[in-house]
């Protein structure tokens, strides 16, 4: 089950101000995950926090490893025990869910950290706890170079079908996010989302 706070933070990267919550969204096969990886052995101090799903492990992934893999019956627990700041059910009807108490616990603390949610999720959010949360809308080079990465990594066409025909409802959101970028050289994408993640924190003092 997931615990209270599922992040260990080293009180080494607590800041005195609040914690700076960053959101990255756009279409499943963009890229987000590979850039959040790359972005956490490159800055130090900011801490990914998994998001919580029922959908099923694929291969390469582990438990935290993007997500807290849990049961309908634990997620749905989780729900009524308002353990989310928001939650969804996304493609073939799995839960995707942001961790309250480890999301507050950060931001009280003064602890950096970045996740992904969909749009919808995001936009609830935004709605919760709209002082702390920077948002970045992730764009793929082209809907070919989108649909290429989404076979690439799941032989199961009709799983990439669903999740291609949420592009649309996905890129309808770009414009209210604070930041977008085109994720089509990785080099060059890590930089823009460190410059992105750098100027924010810099210019929080409180
Ligand atoms: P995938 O199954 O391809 O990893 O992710 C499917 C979608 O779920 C992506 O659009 C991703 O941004 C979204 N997602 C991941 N975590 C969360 C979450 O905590 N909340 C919401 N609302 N969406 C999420």
């Amino acid at each position: 089950m997931i615990p209270e706070v599922f992040i260990q933070f080293d009180p080494s990267d607590k800041h005195d101000r609040k914690g700076c919550f960053f959101v990255l969204s756009g279409p499943s096969g963009v890229g987000k995950n590979t850039l959040v990886n790359l972005i956490l052995k490159e800055m130090r101090g900011i801490y990914y926090v998994p998001s919580v799903t029922t959908r099923a492990m694929r291969p390469g992934e582990s438990q935290m490893n993007p997500y807290a893999f849990v049961s309908v019956e634990q997620f749905e627990d989780m729900i009524e025990k308002e353990q989310f700041l928001e939650w969804k059910k996304i493609h073939n009807n799995s839960y995707y869910g942001t961790h309250m108490p480890t999301i507050l616990f950060a931001i009280d603390n003064g602890y950096d950290i970045i996740t992904d949610m969909d749009v919808l999720g995001c936009q609830d959010a935004i709605l919760r706890i709209p002082e702390r949360i920077y948002t970045i809308f992730v764009l793929p080079p082209s809907m070919d170079e989108l649909s290429n990465r989404l076979l690439e990594r799941d032989a199961d066409t009709a799983a990439v079908k669903q999740r291609l025909e949420r592009v649309p409802l996905e890129l309808g959101h770009k414009d209210r996010y604070d930041f977008t970028m085109i994720n089509d050289n990785l080099e060059q994408s890590v930089n823009e989302l460190r410059s992105i993640i750098q100027s924010v924190v810099e210019q929080r003092s409180e």
